[in-house]
């Protein structure tokens, strides 16, 4: 979707969404910036796993655990910022690192504490993050981070991929483990953490509670990025933001796979979008509009993942390429019923099959078009979809969100 994002602070102020003026140091240090890096790092661990603090980048893994894991290991360690946000449907990554490196920086520092890490590394590949973190780091006047050129890519922040890479490789996902927290860059113990995690890590120590930023789009609408308290319903946000979400959602950016519209009632908290069969994940939603259609979303997403998968395991390029067939032909108007049965199966087996979850976010994709638009499949098996006819085709023509350009301030 080719419309600007907007920023909107939330009622009262946002605690990492502050509008979209570039922060400088002087200012990020007025509004209490760095204080975190005056508590101890038992203090700042007790509190992180008081909150219940859980990964930013998708997978949703407790950041605590993390953190601890990397401690228990023995010899150099390694911290990496991961801002590689190579979801189509989110932006959040990005706005902090353009308009708020300090406080990433700040986070990055209490982490490199953490762990006792001798190394802390920021993994980009968006140019105006990359420059906005190290025009920070110039201003800090220390050397205390370096900043990675990453090669851009769905895959290529999947924590194995961005250790490959960063140790002269492919920015390719490798078989686990071992993990990064095991063996990771320079076969370091290495902690890698999405930056609005560093982030929220800082935040803590001074608001005393969590949050999450969110990503919303579909619907024609120009994308929002706003920041939330866990536990918001999706449909009182779609509505508060003005989108039209009347035939679902598409959450976790695109791997969550397809939620019905009753799903908009579902609290956006880690166990209640697990416990409907989809992920929290970066928080990206995509409101699907009564002027769209789930098997014209379905294809969109599904035929991106065959284009953006690492390509390594026979499984995912093979499957994803099927199942991206098969939902093709639905929305095409060309499918038969075989085609369908073929697609359920594919969407079952296949699961867990390859070395990283994209593989398993196209089956989730369509395993839950199978599951929560029947009627729909029935419909495109019986006559061509007339409102799929009338759509734009393409998940990067209609679901890629366009990052926030910041003001100077
Ligand atoms: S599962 Fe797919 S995207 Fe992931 S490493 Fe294998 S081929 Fe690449």
């Amino acid at each position: 979707m080719n419309i600007a994002t907007r920023v909107a602070v939330p009622d009262g102020g946002g605690m990492a969404v502050r509008g979209n003026v570039r922060e400088d140091l002087a200012r990020h240090l007025a509004a209490g910036g760095d204080s975190a890096l005056h508590h101890s790092p038992e203090a700042v661990l007790t509190a992180i796993r008081a909150a219940g603090l859980r990964g930013r980048g998708g997978a949703g893994f407790p950041v605590a655990a993390k953190i601890e894991a990397v401690r228990a290991a023995s010899g150099p360690r390694v911290l990496v910022a991961n801002g590689e946000e190579g979801e189509p449907a989110s932006v959040k990554d990005r706005y902090l690192m353009r308009t708020r490196p300090h406080l990433v920086i700040e986070g990055m520092l209490l982490a490199r504490r953490l762990v006792g890490a001798d190394r802390a590394i920021l993994y980009v590949s968006d140019a105006p993050s990359a420059r906005s973190v190290r025009q920070a780091l110039n201003e800090r006047g220390s050397p205390c981070a370096e900043v990675f050129d990453a090669e851009p890519g769905f895959v290529s922040g999947e924590e194995t991929a961005l250790v490959r890479a960063i140790d002269g490789g492919p920015a390719k996902p490798t078989a686990k483990p071992p993990r990064p927290f095991e063996q990771g860059v320079a076969g370091r113990p290495t902690l890698v953490l999405n930056v609005e995690s560093l982030a929220r890590m800082a935040l803590l120590t001074r608001f005393r509670r969590g949050g999450l930023l969110v990503t919303l789009s579909g619907s024609g609408r120009a994308p929002v990025l706003t920041e939330i308290r866990h536990g918001v319903r999706p449909a009182d946000l779609a509505a508060r933001h003005g989108f039209d979400a009347g035939r679902g959602f598409l959450a976790g950016g695109f791997s969550g796979g397809l939620l019905p519209p009753s799903a908009g009632d579902t609290p956006l908290t880690h166990e209640a979008m697990r416990a409907i069969g989809s992920t929290l994940g970066c928080g990206a939603l995509v409101a699907i509009g009564r002027d769209d259609c789930p098997v014209a979303a379905a294809a969109d997403v599904l035929a991106f993942f065959d284009r953006a998968n690492a390509g390594q395991c026979g499984s995912c390029f093979r499957g994803t390429g099927a199942m991206a067939g098969a939902v093709e032909a639905l929305r095409a108007g060309t499918a038969v019923a075989e085609q369908v049965d073929r697609l359920a199966q594919w969407a079952r087996q296949l699961r867990g099959r390859g070395a990283c979850g994209t593989l398993d976010a196209a089956c989730l994709t369509a395993d839950s078009l199978l599951l929560h638009f029947p009627d729909e499949i029935r419909n495109h098996l019986a006559e061509p979809c007339a409102r799929c006819a009338r759509l734009p085709v393409g998940a990067d023509t209609r679901f890629r969100v366009h990052p926030i350009e910041p003001e100077e301030g």
